[in-house]
C-alpha cells in the first residue's frame, strides 16, 4: 500500500521547514508519494522535486489557493499543476499583493487595541517576504508573549471579532478553480469541515464547484475530527467527487504530521486514481 499525502506546507508560506526538509521528513515518515501545496505560491516546488528524486520519492506539484466564496474563506488545493503556467503564476501573484495590504490592515487593528509593531514582526517571522500571513502573526504574537501558544494566539486574535481580524476578498472560486486547470491540474476542496457552513451552503459549494470542473474534496485531513471522516466520504460519493488525503503538516508537534493518517475509507473513489505518477512510485516502492 502506498503511503499519499497530498496536503502540506513549507517556509515558502506558514510552515517552518524549508520545502527540502518537508520531502525529507515525509520520506522518513514513509510517505511515497507527497504533494507540496504551499499557500499561494509555488515557489518551493523547484526545490522540493529535486529533493524528492534523490530520495526516490514522488512529488506531485501543488497548491493551495485562498478564495471568497459566500462570505467566508474557502481553501482549493492544486494538484498536478504546472508552476510555471502564467496564468496560475500571475493570479497567484494578485494573491500575495492582496496579503501585503491585508497585513498592513491587520497590524493597523492591532495597533488599535494596543500592539505594536505586528506588520514589521510578522514580516521577521515569514521567510519568503512575498507570502506573509495570519500564522506570521501568531507566531510573532507568541514570541511576544500576547499569547501561549498558537492555537490561543487564533482564539484570542487574528479570527473574526478579534483584535488583528478584518475582512479580506481573495479570489473567485471560478478563477481559481480556472487557473488550476488551465495549468493542467485538478481542483480539490481542501478541509471541508472547518468552514462555517450550513449543510445547505457546502451543498451549494460543492454544486458550485463541480459545475466549474472541480474534481475533488478532502476526506481524510488534519482538520478533520475522525468522527468527521465517514460524513465527507459520503458527500465526495454523493456529489460526485474523487477523495484525498493529506495531513495539512505545517511544523513539527503542531497537528497532524506528514503520511500520519487513516487511508481513504474503501469506497470512496481517490483523487489519485489513474494518475501515471502511482505507477513510477510504485516501481519504486517495490525495487
Ligand atoms: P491566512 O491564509 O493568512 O488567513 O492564514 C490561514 C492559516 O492560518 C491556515 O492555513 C492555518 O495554517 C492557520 N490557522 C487558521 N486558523 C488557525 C487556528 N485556529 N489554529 C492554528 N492555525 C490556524
Ligand atoms: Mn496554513
Ligand atoms: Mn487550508
Ligand atoms: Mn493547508
Amino acid at each position: 500500500m502506498l503511503n499519499i499525502d497530498l496536503h502540506c506546507h513549507s517556509n515558502v508560506s506558514d510552515g517552518v521547514l524549508p520545502p527540502a526538509d518537508v520531502v525529507a521528513r515525509a520520506a522518513a515518515n514513509g510517505v511515497h508519494v507527497l504533494a507540496l501545496t504551499d499557500h499561494d505560491d509555488v515557489s518551493g516546488l523547484t526545490t522540493a522535486r529535486a529533493a524528492a528524486a534523490e530520495m526516490q520519492m514522488t512529488l506531485i506539484p501543488g497548491v493551495e489557493i485562498s478564495v471568497s466564496w459566500g462570505a467566508q474563506t474557502v481553501h482549493i488545493v492544486g494538484l498536478r499543476i504546472d508552476p510555471l503556467n502564467p496564468e496560475l503564476a500571475e493570479g497567484l501573484l494578485a494573491i500575495r499583493r492582496g496579503r501585503i495590504e491585508r497585513a498592513r490592515r491587520m497590524s493597523d487593528d492591532l495597533t488599535r487595541h494596543g500592539i505594536v509593531g505586528a506588520y514589521d514582526g510578522a514580516y521577521a517571522v515569514a521567510v519568503n517576504k512575498q507570502m506573509v500571513g495570519r500564522t506570521h502573526f501568531a507566531r510573532w504574537l507568541v514570541a511576544q508573549g500576547h499569547a501561549p501558544d498558537l492555537r490561543s494566539a487564533f482564539r484570542r486574535f487574528l479570527t473574526r471579532g478579534n483584535p488583528g481580524y478584518v475582512d479580506h476578498e481573495w479570489a473567485s472560486l471560478e478563477n481559481a478553480v480556472r487557473w488550476i486547470r488551465a495549468s493542467g491540474g485538478m481542483a480539490v476542496i481542501a478541509h471541508p469541515g472547518r468552514y462555517a457552513f450550513t449543510a445547505r451552503e457546502l451543498h451549494l459549494l460543492l454544486d458550485a464547484f463541480r459545475a466549474l470542473g472541480g474534481e475533488g474534496i478532502e476526506v481524510i485531513t488534519g482538520s478533520h475530527h475522525p468522527s468527521e471522516y465517514g460524513k465527507f466520504a459520503d458527500l465526495a460519493r454523493a456529489f460526485g467527487l474523487k477523495a484525498s488525503r493529506g495531513a495539512d503538516f505545517h511544523a513539527p508537534g503542531e497537528g497532524v504530521d506528514i503520511g500520519r493518517l487513516p487511508a481513504l475509507p474503501h469506497y470512496c473513489k481517490p483523487v489519485w486514481q489513474g494518475w501515471p505518477e502511482l505507477e513510477q512510485s510504485l516501481s519504486l516502492s517495490l525495487a
